[in-house]
């Protein structure tokens, strides 16, 4: 049996077990110890591979293009994914027939300021970024020791090789990590379900099912529409390609503990080449979150509703920026979308206690945006690849589900 059958498998095994079984919730440190098993991958492949990544794109003038070609994409299907949330949520109106029950205070979170954004992209320590997962200092200095590396010719070949060898050890790491997948899977589903029983399920599942079907209709739309545009790539193949990482987000709610999944999932399965997905793909998990920036539109269209509050033009305006503006700023880990929620409320002047509604289903939200989010990094790989004629073609006859 294929790896992403298993992973299947096991997940609907956990999902319907956990239901019946409450106890089953007791098998979450099967899916910690998957979790840890990846994310102590990060630091090292996200590092090594970008090195070599940016020593081969070589020249500077075609890093700044797939990087400006990169940020439009991110930009553009962000917009377009809050587009698509509001509509779905005019359509289905979510908040119709809530009863707002009382809740408690929720204290807003600042504002963050830009200037220090870009400058905390720069670390002051590479070591600190390193030990912390910093991806966007991991990223800047990375792209910086590449080119320095190819800069100085032979002298630099030595670090680029054992770049290289770290990069190819990872990946071979995150391969045996994923034959534990269909169990974690399994464990964290039966957790979920088990948590998150229908008495806490019903009072919101109108909202849920507004922010499934908005997800899944961008996917349909957007990502389907870019690859086979841009890359001529079948969409089927593409979601095929990308199942184990699409599974493993769902299930771990975080988009860098599934970096090492996707990054090794885009590059053998849909051709992308590791120059472009270890730029890309890493730069996305922290930036371009499709699934967040959905999910914010709905819920702030779902907390006006609840709280008998009616937007205009420009509250869904302001509703757009900020999302676009608060999901680049959501970091890759389970519940931060929720937390940066508050910023989109407070933009617009919605109650912000309002987030307090939807935070106990927080992580059945955050199991379809954090899959999103993975998927629409791999999209744009795959996107940016094509458009600089570097998709390597997979032949047809190889099966993509993984080994
Ligand atoms: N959990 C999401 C992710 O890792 C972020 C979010 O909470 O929206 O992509």
């Amino acid at each position: 049996m294929k790896l992403w059958q298993k992973i299947l498998i096991g997940f609907l095994i956990g999902a319907v077990l956990g239901l019946i079984f409450p106890q089953l919730a007791a098998l979450k440190p099967v899916g910690d110890l998957f979790i840890r098993l990846i994310k102590m991958l990060i630091a090292p492949m996200v590092f090594a591979s970008l090195v070599v990544g940016a020593s081969s794109i070589g020249d500077l003038r075609k890093l700044g293009r797939v990087g400006g070609k990169t940020l439009a994409y991110f930009l553009v299907t962000t917009a377009i994914a809050i587009v698509i949330g509001l509509i779905v949520a005019l359509v289905m109106q979510p908040g119709a027939g809530f009863v707002l029950k009382e809740v408690d205070k929720y204290e807003p979170k600042p504002m963050p300021n830009i200037t220090e954004v870009f400058l905390n992209m720069v670390p002051t320590n590479i070591i600190n970024s390193l030990a912390t997962d910093n991806m966007l200092q991991i990223i800047v200095f990375a792209l910086f020791a590449g080119i320095g590396a190819t800069m100085i010719g032979e002298k630099g070949k030595p670090f680029l090789q054992f770049c290289n060898s770290v990069a190819e050890v990872m990946y071979k790491i995150t391969g045996m990590v994923m034959s534990l997948a269909p169990y974690a899977a399994g464990a964290l589903m039966a957790w979920v379900t088990a948590t998150n029983g229908p008495d806490v399920l019903l009072p919101l599942a109108k909202a849920l099912v507004a922010v499934y079907v908005a997800n899944i209709l961008h996917a349909a739309v957007v990502y389907s529409g870019a690859v086979y545009l841009f890359a001529r790539m079948s969409p089927l193949r593409f979601f095929q390609g990308m199942f184990e990482a699409w599974a493993v987000a769902f299930t771990t709610c975080s988009s860098s503990a599934t970096l090492p999944v996707s990054m090794r999932n885009a590059q053998e399965n849909l051709g992308v080449p590791n120059e472009i997905s270890s730029f890309v793909q890493p730069l996305g998990a922290t930036i371009n979150m499709d699934g967040t920036a959905i999910y914010q539109g709905v819920c702030a269209y779902f907390i006006a509703q609840v709280y008998g509050i009616t937007l205009g033009l420009p509250q869904y305006l302001m509703i757009i920026l900020t999302a676009t503006l608060a999901s680049v700023g959501t970091a890759g880990v389970p519940g931060a979308g929720m937390i940066m929620l508050s910023m989109v409320l407070q933009a617009v002047g919605l109650p912000l206690d309002g987030i307090l509604l939807i935070a106990g289903v927080d992580r059945i939200f955050d199991m379809i945006r954090t899959s999103m989010n993975v998927i629409g990094d791999a999209a744009g790989a795959v996107v940016v690849s094509a458009t600089e004629g570097e998709l390597k073609t997979i032949p047809a006859g190889v099966d993509v589900g993984g080994k």
